[in-house]
C-alpha cells in the first residue's frame, strides 16, 4: 500500500495495536494528525551550568563525567539508594536513585554525560536526584529544548517523541510546501517540513519561534482566504433583493408600547440600509441578552414581508422557536400577518398543512427550528431568512436555509458576545452590528458564588421569594456517562425538592432527553406562572424569556464556562423585581475561583466572554466546530495577534492578485483550504 501523510498511524515503525489505541486516545488517527500534535510546552535544557552556578532546588542540565562505580546503600529493608559519583571538572557530587539499584551497570566509568534533574545540597555534598540521562555525543534530551506533550496513561513523553520523530523520518518528505514561492521568499519563512521538524525538536528558542510563527500564520491564512471564499460563494453581490417598502414598519414602530434603545435604532439602521440595497445581506446582530434582539429581528423582517416576501425565522429549540412564534404573534396582534410554527414535534397532518401554506405562499413569517430546512418545505417566495442564536448553528445550516429561496437576505442574531477580534475570524464571512444597550429600567442581577454549605440560606430565599409570588430556576449541568458521583443530577435533585424541601410549591424538571411535547408543558406551566420552581439542565439557557421568575441557582457552577453562565443568569433579571443568581461549587481550583469572582464581579457580557477565552484558552473556544470553522493547532488568537494581522492583510493582498486561487503558485494554497474546510463545511472552489 502507499503510504502517505493520511495513512493510520499504525502503520508507524513501533506503533502496534496498543500504541493505535493509545494515540487515538489522543485524537492521533492519522500520520498528518502526530506530526501536527503540538507539544503543549517545552523543557528548555538547553543551558548547561556548574554544579556550583546552580541554585539549590533548581534544575538544569549538566555536562559530567562519571568518575567511578555506582554505590548501593540500604539504609532499611526494601529501600536502595544508587549513588553514582560524578564531576563537572570544578566540584564533584553525585547522582541519586532511590529503588532503581539496576542504572548502576548503565554508566561507565570514565564517559562523559549530560544529565537534566535538580540539584540537592546535603551538607557538603551535591546530589542530583533522579536525573535523565544520556551519553553525551549520543544526547538529545539534554542539551536541548525538549518538547512537552499532553499525554494520556500509558504513553510517556519520550514514547510519543520518538514515535514522532520515526514518523518525522519516515514521512518528512511527504511534508509539502503550499505557500506561494513569492510570499516565502518575501518574508524569509522557513519551509514547511522544517518548520514542523523544529516544533518538535527544536535546538534554540529563536529557531523555534520562528519555526512556530511560520505555522501559525499557514493556519490563519488558510483560516482568512477559507472564509472569505464561504462568503463570496454565498453571496452574490448583484443578485439581491431590494426591499423598498417601509411603510408597514413604520405602521409597526409607532404602535410599539416601548420606545427603541437607541443601540437598536441604529442596528436598525444598518439593517434597513442593507435591504434596501441590491446586495443580499449577510449580517450579524450581536447584542448580551435582554438587550432586545428579538423586536429588532421582527421590525426587519416587516420589511421584507411589506415588500411583499415571506421570511423565515430559525431558533436550535423547540423551546426557543416556540417562544419566538407566540412573541412576534403578540407584537403583530391587530395586524394583518399570518405567522406559522414549523418544529419537528407537529404532528404530521399539521406538518403538512403548514407545507402548503408555505408553498403557496400563504405564510408570511414562519418561526421554527431544523425542522424549517429539511428538504421537502418549500417557501413560495423567501425574501429573508433570520437565525437566533447563531452559535448553535453551522454556517452549513445557514445556508441550508439560505437556499429555500433565490438570494434572501440574511440575518443572524447571537446573544454571545465574542470579542471582536474573534469575531473578525469567526464570523469572517458576515458584517456585524452591535446592540451594546440594554432597555432602560433593567436592575443589575446580585449574584453571589457560594459553598454547598450555603444551600439551606439558598433555599430560603428560594422560599421567600415564591412567597412574593416569583419563580426560580435551577440548573445543573448535563451528566455524562462515567462521571465522577459528586456532580448533582438533575433528576436526583429534582426527586429531593419536590418531594421533601419544596413538596409543599409547584416544581417542573426539563431536561434533554425528554420529548417534546412534555418539554413544552413544562414550558408552558412555568411561563403562566404555575410551576414555583423549574429545575433543569442548561436547555434553558438560550432565550427563554419569563419576567417573573427573578431567581437563578446553578449547581456545581465550576463546570460551566464564564460565557455560558452570563447566559443562564441572563435568564432572570427580565422584569421588574430585583433579580437574583447564586453560583453554587465547592470547587477550589484557581481558574475556577477566579470564574466566580468574575461572575460577581462584570455583568458586561462582552468582557466576560473575552475573559471566557482567556481562561479557557482558543483551543476550547474553537473546539467546538460548530463555529463552522477549522480547529486551529497551533495558533493562539491572543498571543499570535501580530501574525494574525500579518496573514489577513496577505489574505487580501492574495484575494486582490487572484481572487479564486487560480494562478499556479496558489494551487497547492487551494487544495489545502478546500482540505482543511472540508472537515466542517464543503466548499469547493469550483
Ligand atoms: P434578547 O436580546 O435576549 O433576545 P429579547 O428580544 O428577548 O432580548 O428582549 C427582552 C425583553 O425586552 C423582551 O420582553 C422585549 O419585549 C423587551 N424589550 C425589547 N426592546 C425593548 C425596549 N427598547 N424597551 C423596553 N423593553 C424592550
Ligand atoms: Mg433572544
Amino acid at each position: 500500500m502507499c503510504l502517505n501523510l493520511e495513512t493510520s498511524v499504525q502503520y508507524l515503525k513501533g506503533v502496534g495495536p496498543k500504541r493505535k489505541q493509545l494515540l487515538n486516545r489522543l485524537d492521533i488517527n492519522t500520520i498528518e494528525d502526530l506530526i501536527y500534535y503540538v507539544p503543549k510546552d517545552y523543557d528548555d535544557r538547553s543551558q548547561f551550568k556548574y554544579l556550583r552556578e546552580c541554585a539549590n532546588g533548581e534544575k538544569s542540565s549538566f555536562c559530567v563525567e562519571v568518575t567511578g562505580p555506582g554505590i548501593v546503600l540500604r539504609p532499611r529493608r526494601g529501600m536502595a539508594i544508587l549513588k553514582v559519583p560524578i564531576s563537572d571538572g570544578l566540584d564533584v557530587g553525585y547522582m541519586v536513585w532511590f529503588n532503581q539499584e539496576y542504572l548502576k551497570y548503565q554508566f561507565i566509568p570514565g564517559q562523559e554525560y549530560h544529565i537534566y534533574g535538580s540539584k540537592n545540597q546535603r551538607g557538603m555534598e551535591i546530589q542530583i536526584s533522579n536525573p535523565d540521562f544520556e551519553k553525551k555525543e549520543e544526547s538529545k534530551k539534554t542539551g536541548n529544548i525538549v518538547p512537552i506533550y499532553a499525554l494520556t496513561k500509558g504513553l510517556t513523553n519520550t514514547q510519543l517523541s520518538t514515535i514522532i520523530e520515526s514518523a518525522l523520518e519516515e514521512f518528512g518528505g511527504e511534508i509539502t510546501e503550499f505557500l506561494p514561492d513569492d510570499l516565502i521568499s518575501y518574508y524569509g519563512m522557513m519551509n514547511r517540513a522544517k518548520a514542523l521538524q523544529i516544533l518538535h525538536f527544536p535546538k534554540n528558542q529563536d529557531e523555534l519561534i520562528r519555526a512556530r510563527n511560520r505555522l501559525v500564520f499557514e493556519e490563519f491564512l488558510v483560516l482568512q482566504l477559507g472564509l472569505y471564499h464561504i462568503k463570496n460563494k454565498t453571496l452574490d453581490a448583484n443578485k439581491g433583493i431590494s426591499f423598498k417598502n417601509r411603510d408597514l414598519l413604520n405602521r409597526f414602530i409607532k404602535r410599539l408600547p416601548f420606545e427603541l434603545t437607541r443601540a437598536q435604532k441604529k442596528v436598525i439602521t444598518e439593517i434597513q440600509e442593507d435591504m434596501e440595497s441590491k446586495n443580499q445581506m449577510n449580517r450579524l446582530v450581536q447584542g448580551d441578552v435582554g438587550s432586545g434582539k428579538t423586536i429588532v429581528a421582527l421590525i426587519s423582517m416587516l420589511q421584507a414581508i411589506g415588500s411583499g416576501y415571506q421570511v423565515a425565522m430559525m431558533a436550535p429549540t423547540e423551546i426557543l422557536a416556540k417562544q419566538h412564534y407566540e412573541s412576534i404573534k403578540n407584537f403583530l396582534e391587530g395586524f394583518d400577518i399570518r405567522v406559522g410554527l414549523l418544529i419537528g414535534s407537529l404532528k404530521k397532518a399539521e406538518k403538512n398543512l403548514i407545507n402548503e401554506k408555505l408553498e403557496l405562499g400563504e405564510i408570511d413569517i414562519i418561526v421554527g427550528t431544523h425542522a424549517i430546512i429539511q428538504e421537502d418545505v418549500k417557501i413560495k417566495n423567501l425574501g429573508m431568512v433570520v437565525t437566533d442564536e447563531q452559535h448553535r448553528f453551522g454556517v452549513k445550516q445557514r445556508n441550508a436555509l439560505s437556499e429555500k429561496g433565490k438570494s434572501p437576505d440574511v440575518l443572524v442574531m447571537t446573544a454571545t458576545p465574542i470579542p471582536r477580534t474573534l469575531a473578525l475570524i469567526l464570523y469572517g464571512d458576515l458584517d456585524i452590528s452591535i446592540i451594546d444597550e440594554l432597555p432602560p429600567g433593567r436592575k443589575e442581577i446580585e449574584t453571589y458564588a457560594v459553598g454547598m454549605n450555603m444551600i439551606e440560606k439558598t433555599y430560603d430565599l428560594i422560599e421567600k421569594e415564591i412567597k412574593k409570588g416569583r419563580q426560580t430556576y435551577i440548573v445543573c449541568p448535563l451528566i455524562e456517562e462515567n462521571e465522577e458521583l459528586s456532580i448533582v443530577s438533575v433528576e436526583e435533585l429534582y426527586k429531593y425538592l419536590s418531594e421533601e424541601r419544596f413538596k409543599n410549591y409547584k416544581l417542573g424538571l426539563l431536561h434533554g432527553n425528554m420529548k417534546a411535547a412534555e418539554k413544552s408543558e413544562i414550558m408552558r406551566s412555568f411561563e403562566l406562572g404555575e410551576t414555583d420552581i423549574l429545575v433543569s439542565t442548561t436547555v434553558i439557557e438560550v432565550g427563554v424569556d419569563v419576567p417573573n421568575s427573578n431567581l437563578m441557582v446553578i449547581y456545581n457552577a465550576e463546570r460551566f464556562g464564564l460565557a455560558q453562565l452570563h447566559q443562564l443568569r441572563g435568564r432572570v433579571g427580565r422584569g421588574e423585581h430585583q433579580s437574583y443568581c447564586i453560583l453554587i461549587n465547592d470547587s477550589s481550583t484557581k481558574i475556577a475561583r477566579e470564574r466566580m469572582r468574575i461572575m460577581q464581579e462584570s455583568s458586561d457580557g462582552f468582557v466576560l466572554s473575552e475573559k471566557d477565552l482567556e481562561l479557557r484558552g482558543p483551543g476550547e473556544f474553537f473546539g467546538t466546530r460548530q463555529h463552522g470553522v477549522p480547529d486551529l493547532k497551533i495558533a493562539n488568537i491572543f498571543q499570535d495577534m501580530p501574525v494574525l494581522k500579518l496573514a489577513q492583510k496577505e489574505a487580501n493582498r492574495i484575494i486582490l492578485e487572484d481572487p479564486d486561487l487560480e494562478m499556479d503558485k496558489n494551487l497547492n494554497l487551494k487544495k489545502r483550504i478546500e482540505d482543511k474546510f472540508k472537515e466542517v463545511e464543503d466548499i469547493s472552489f469550483n
